[in-house]
Formats: structure tokens, C-alpha cells, sequence
């Protein structure tokens, strides 16, 4: 067994390469290091390869090219039970004869020597710790989706894994029950502090339960960083677009000295950003990015551009405005006390600090320096 001392493994990604035998090529060139105990999600589109990425860590995927290892240890050639590894799948594939009792038994019966005695008492203590021990003589077909999703869980903590993987566990819930149990796998992942990696296609699931997000695109690693790094340093086009609801604005500008401008739009930059984009953009055409939130909408004339209110949208503490802005939409996120006339004029305004700028040819992040740096503004740095 990989790593069979009992702790979390750490997960290193090296090169790794999938080409399914059709010649799909599902995942491509992966390099990255997941932590020892760190909760790491992989979101991205549907296809863009994070259950295959989850797989080959399993070992229900064979790996191309390039290799995984925990804790150092290469998983070619190790079979998938002697990895440490437990996983949690969308459907919970629960056995339907069954006792929940006998579905957490079964795989430390296969996969451990423990007596009955010891298997039943590791069984109580996690129904215990998931809250499911009244549950423990039911059959999953009298248990709720929660409850299901729970008894899921707890089958795979019980084997006392190095390593989680969740593929997408919390989609079958319905939305407030979703939002509940995101926060129970959190806390249990602390409490635990086994090294977790959770599929999911829902942005908003990979900004508020993970320590870092892989952010994947056709089998490409776009990004790799904590929450904040990838919501305010996306480090494209894509990942700029990808993560945060309602999605980041994107207007075509161009480098007009010191101002960029663009239909309807003229913002002044700070000179050092002005020079960064006229020597690392690749053509003049440039993508400006926007978040709905950093836009605030003001009187007609003033601000960086004028609009007209094609929809309000109620969103409870919020409203989202959907402004047409010479053409092209532009979703602004304000107070619910904001709420503008349809078809009113309105000014957009928005500080040179918030913005982010893409090269519209390959899709880089201008403002970012090598160092992972944001090159304007009060936005918040890393340490
Ligand atoms: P995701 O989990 O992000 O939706 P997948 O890892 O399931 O993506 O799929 C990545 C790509 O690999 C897709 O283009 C998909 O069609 C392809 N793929 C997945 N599984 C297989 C398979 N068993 N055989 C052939 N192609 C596959």
C-alpha cells in the first residue's frame, strides 16, 4: 500500500497525459503539486477532462504519459485499492440490499484485515461523526438524497484514506440542502485533514469550499491557485470569464496613449500599465475586463460610458442590471436600493484599479507580473 502509515499524501502531477483509445486526447501536459491535507477542486466545463484527471488517480484510468505520485510513489502498476484512496461519486452507488451498516462494512471487509468486531465499532464512530447512526439498520432506498449523499461519505471515511475524491458528490441535492452539505464536507474535511481533490463543474462550489482551484479548459491547465488568486489575478481570458456569476464584462479597447478606448468607452490607465501593454501585447486589439460588481452606475455624461437599462433583475440583497452598452451587454451587480428606469440612460462607471486587461490574441492577462502581481490598483496582493 502507497503511503500506508495512516496520514493525508501529498499528489504530484507530472507531465501527466490522457489519450483515450478513440485518440480523444482528454488530458494534456498536467504538472501540479497538491499539499499534504489540502482540499483542491478542479472545475471547468463539461469535457475539459476532470473526471479523467480523478481517474487516472484512482486507477480506473490508465495514464498515458507522464506519471502521479503520492507521497513520492509512483501509482503506475499499483492497483486501485492499495493506493489509499477513497472516492465519492454523483450517484452514490450504494448497495440497494443493503443496510447502510453493511454498505460502510463492505470495503474495509475487502480491503483490510480487521475483525468484525473492530470493522462495526469504526462503522459507529463515523456514523456518529456524519450523523447518521440512527440510520444505520435502513436501506438506502428509505433514506433522503441528503442522507444518502451522507452514507456516501461516511463509507469512504471509514476506510481511513490518505486521499478523497469527490466526483461532483453534491449535484444530485437540491439547491439549500447543496449549500448545507458544501459547508458539513468542508468542516469534515478540516477535521479529517486528509488530502481531498473534488470535481465539480460549479464555479461558485470551487470559490467557497476549496483551498486552491485547478481551473481546467479542453484537457489544459489554465490556472492553479487559492480562491482569491483566481477570482482577482485570473491569469486569462478564459478563467476571467469561467469563474464568478453574473461573468465578468469583456469590451474590445485598444492603447490610445495613456487611454484606453473602445465604442462608448474611454478610461485613463496609469502610465506603468500603459507601457506594460504596448511591450507585452501581441495586437492592438485588447480585451477589457470588468467585474458586474466593480461597475458603479451613475448619472448620463458622467463615468466612463453611457448605457441604456434593458433588464433589472432581483437577485434578494442585490440587483443585477443588464445594460446595453453601445451594443454589447454589460451586466452591472448593485445595491437592491439601486434600481434604474428600463430603457433609462444611465453612466457606467468604473476605477482604472479594477480592471483587468487580456491579449486578445492568446488571451494572457496583461496586468499580471511574473510574480503573480496585479499591476494596478488597491486590488489585494498576495503576501
Ligand atoms: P469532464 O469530467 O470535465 O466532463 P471528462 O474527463 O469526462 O471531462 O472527458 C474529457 C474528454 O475525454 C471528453 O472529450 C470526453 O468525451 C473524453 N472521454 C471521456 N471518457 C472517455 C472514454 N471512456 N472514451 C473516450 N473518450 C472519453
Amino acid at each position: 500500500m502507497i503511503g500506508s502509515d495512516g496520514s493525508a499524501a501529498d499528489i504530484e502531477f507530472d507531465g501527466v497525459r490522457k489519450v483515450y483509445d478513440g485518440g480523444e486526447v482528454a488530458v494534456e501536459g498536467f504538472d501540479a503539486t497538491v499539499e499534504d491535507g489540502e482540499f483542491v477542486t478542479i472545475v471547468g466545463p463539461s469535457g475539459s477532462g476532470k473526471s479523467t484527471l480523478l481517474r487516472m488517480i484512482a486507477g480506473l484510468e490508465e495514464i498515458t504519459d507522464g506519471d502521479i505520485r503520492i507521497d513520492g510513489e509512483s501509482v503506475r502498476g499499483v492497483a486501485p485499492q492499495r493506493r489509499g484512496i477513497a472516492m465519492v461519486f454523483q450517484e452514490y452507488a450504494l448497495y440497494p440490499h443493503m443496510t447502510v451498516r453493511k454498505n460502510m462494512a463492505y470495503g474495509l471487509k475487502l480491503t483490510t484485515d480487521l475483525s468484525a468486531d473492530e470493522i462495526d465499532e469504526r462503522v459507529e464512530e463515523t456514523a456518529a461523526m456524519m450523523g447518521i447512526e440512527d440510520l444505520l439498520d435502513d436501506k438506502p432506498a428509505q433514506l433522503s438524497g441528503g442522507q444518502q449523499q451522507r452514507v456516501a461519505t461516511g463509507r469512504a471515511i471509514v476506510r481511513d484514506p490518505q486521499i478523497f475524491l469527490m466526483d461532483e458528490p453534491l449535484s444530485n441535492l437540491d439547491a439549500k440542502l447543496k449549500v448545507h452539505m458544501r459547508t458539513e464536507l468542508q468542516r469534515l474535511q478540516e477535521d479529517l485533514g486528509t488530502t481531498t481533490i473534488y470535481v465539480t463543474h460549479d464555479q461558485e462550489e470551487a470559490l467557497t469550499m476549496s483551498d486552491r482551484i485547478v481551473v481546467l479548459n479542453e484537457g489544459e491547465l489554465q490556472q492553479f491557485g487559492t480562491p482569491e488568486d483566481i477570482y482577482e489575478r485570473p491569469a486569462n481570458e478564459f478563467v476571467a470569464d469561467f469563474i464568478g456569476s453574473p461573468a465578468m464584462n469583456f469590451f474590445d479597447v485598444e492603447l490610445d496613449g495613456a487611454t484606453l478606448t473602445g465604442e462608448g468607452i474611454a478610461l485613463d490607465v496609469p502610465g506603468g500599465v500603459a507601457d506594460r501593454v504596448r511591450s507585452e501585447a501581441s495586437a492592438s486589439t485588447l480585451r477589457l475586463g470588468i467585474r458586474p460588481e466593480d461597475i458603479d452606475v451613475v448619472d448620463p455624461g458622467d463615468g466612463v460610458a453611457t448605457a441604456t437599462v434593458d433588464v433589472v433583475e432581483n437577485a434578494g440583497s442585490d440587483n443585477y442590471l443588464y445594460l446595453d452598452l453601445a451594443g454589447a451587454e454589460c451586466r452591472v451587480r448593485v445595491p437592491s436600493g439601486v434600481k434604474p428606469a428600463l430603457d433609462a440612460e444611465v453612466g457606467v462607471d468604473f476605477a482604472a484599479s479594477d480592471i483587468h486587461l487580456f491579449d486578445d490574441a492568446t488571451g494572457h492577462n496583461l496586468l499580471l507580473t511574473d510574480d503573480g502581481r496585479h499591476l494596478v490598483g488597491e486590488r489585494e496582493q498576495p503576501a
